[in-house]
């Protein structure tokens, strides 16, 4: 088969799934209308009637498209999307699935009650669910800027279900920068800027995710601009996310001062408390179950990006579903070997691991190195020199030296214990971990 045929035949078992997995109306809707355009490659080209579809494909079943179409080591999806642009019906249509499938557009699964919070993003989600509790009356615009992957859209979507929720008749619309650029584009080639104009400022709520987007595109901006001060003067609300604060955003002054009127928030990385909870929702919420220590390995291990936490998850759950095998710290390993941030380059040194050691354990290095048998200080030094051994290339009579000149047997004596105790003593395993991030970091 060649390559063409087999992102063919992906793309077909990913219809079949997907056509279990939703209501039939979804997927006439959103999945009839896209078209596989036959061309040569390692890249999927699908053909999609407006920007909307390729939106809600990729929020709702990015995960699922991921392990049909593993990406090619560049972290994004081998697929390419055109927009359809020739007839005209087609265009005629293309303004009124903005305001009839606001809903589909959130994806399902960014709730409030699926943001699990912790120290890093208590104070926006309370912002998020003010404002959905209280639109145009608490902050306005709500402005939420953080990193990639640590739930801007969730919280921008959830903002989005509880405003619907409470209230059916209110006008929401949820929109990415780009799409909204592309809707400008759109309109500008048909001549119907000024219905565009007439809908946007005919919302009650305006969710705009990613305002980075509207960086060095001048003429776009004047008009999100002019959209912006007429819905905040009728105190329609709005909320933004970004991934950089407004200030370092290369955007107009005007621009910039607007989006400070309001409330300006940060979504933080999580902690390792909050990040082991977040496995824990996850994997329950795709009904596998993940014994504590293991959450606790991932959550140690994959902490700047909480969609990498979930890419790992999907990828545990489908392999130990096919494989029909039971989760252990052996597989996690091997699943999430490409995932985890390993850095060999970083070479580990008898001095980093005594330091190290003596962060986490609080002891001194000079004691670590000494003769002392007190408790903490041999277990501390038991520690680094199972480290040494785990993590050095040097011969163990070389590093057994260097602590203060001991033996190669205390050394392996030491390892031995150890080993042994990490499969039992789970603070040691995590003291363990931490010591391991840190000399690698
Ligand atoms: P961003 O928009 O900041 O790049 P997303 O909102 O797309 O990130 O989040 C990426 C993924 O991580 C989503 O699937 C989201 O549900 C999940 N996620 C992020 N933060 C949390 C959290 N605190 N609790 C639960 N899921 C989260
Ligand atoms: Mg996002």
């Amino acid at each position: 088969m060649t390559v063409t045929c087999e992102l063919k035949e992906s793309w077909k078992q990913f219809l079949e799934l997907v056509e279990k997995k939703c209501s039939s109306t979804e997927f006439h809707n959103w999945f009839s209308p896209i078209k596989v355009i036959p061309k040569e490659g390692d890249i999927l080209h699908l053909e999609v009637p407006n920007i909307f579809v390729q939106e809600y494909l990729i929020d709702n079943y990015r995960d699922d498209l991921a392990l049909f179409f593993p990406d090619l080591g560049n972290g994004k999806l081998p697929i390419e999307f055109h927009v359809k642009l020739d007839n005209k019906p087609q265009k005629k249509q293309q303004t009124k699935p903005i305001q009839k499938n606001t809903n589909f557009l959130l994806n399902k699964n960014y709730t409030f009650e699926n943001f699990i919070e912790g120290p890093s993003n208590q104070f926006v989600k309370s912002a998020a669910i003010g404002v959905a509790a209280h639109p145009g009356k608490s902050y306005n615009p709500l402005f939420i800027h953080g990193g990639v992957g640590l739930g801007k859209t969730h919280l921008l979507h959830g903002i989005g279900h509880t405003i619907k929720n409470n209230s059916k008749n209110i006008r929401v619309q949820c929109i990415t920068t780009e799409a909204f650029i592309n809707d400008l584009i759109d309109n500008l080639k048909s001549k119907s800027v000024d219905k565009m104009k007439r809908y946007y400022r005919s919302l009650d709520i305006l969710l705009v995710d990613d305002i980075q987007f509207l960086q060095n595109r001048l003429n776009f901006e004047d008009e999100f601009c002019n959209t912006f001060e007429a819905l905040i003067n009728q105190h329609k609300q709005i909320v933004i996310t970004s991934d950089k604060p407004p200030s370092q955003l290369n955007l107009s002054e005007r621009m910039i001062a607007r989006m400070e009127w309001g409330l300006v928030a940060n979504v933080g990385i999580p902690d390792l408390e909050t990040r082991v909870a977040i496995v824990q929702h996850k994997a329950d919420q795709k009904g596998l179950f993940i014994p504590s220590d293991i959450a606790f390995y991932i959550a140690e291990h994959i902490y700047l990006n909480v969609r990498q936490i979930e890419g790992a998850i999907n990828r545990l759950c489908a392999f130990c579903r096919l494989m029909n095998l039971k989760i252990t710290q052996d597989i996690v390993e091997r699943v999430l070997a490409e995932l985890i941030h390993k850095n060999p380059s970083i070479r580990v040194t008898v001095d980093g691991i005594l330091k190290s050691v003596s962060n986490v354990f609080e002891v001194k290095a000079s004691d670590i190195k000494g003769d002392s048998r007190m408790k903490n200080i041999a277990l501390a030094r038991q520690v680094a020199m199972y480290l040494a051994k785990e993590l050095m290339d040097d011969s163990l009579q070389k590093i057994a030296s260097s602590f203060g000149g001991k033996t190669h047997s205390t050394l392996l004596h030491a390892w031995k214990k150890i080993t042994k105790e990490l499969k039992e003593n789970e603070k040691l395993h995590r003291q363990v971990q931490i010591i391991k991030r840190n000399l690698k970091g």
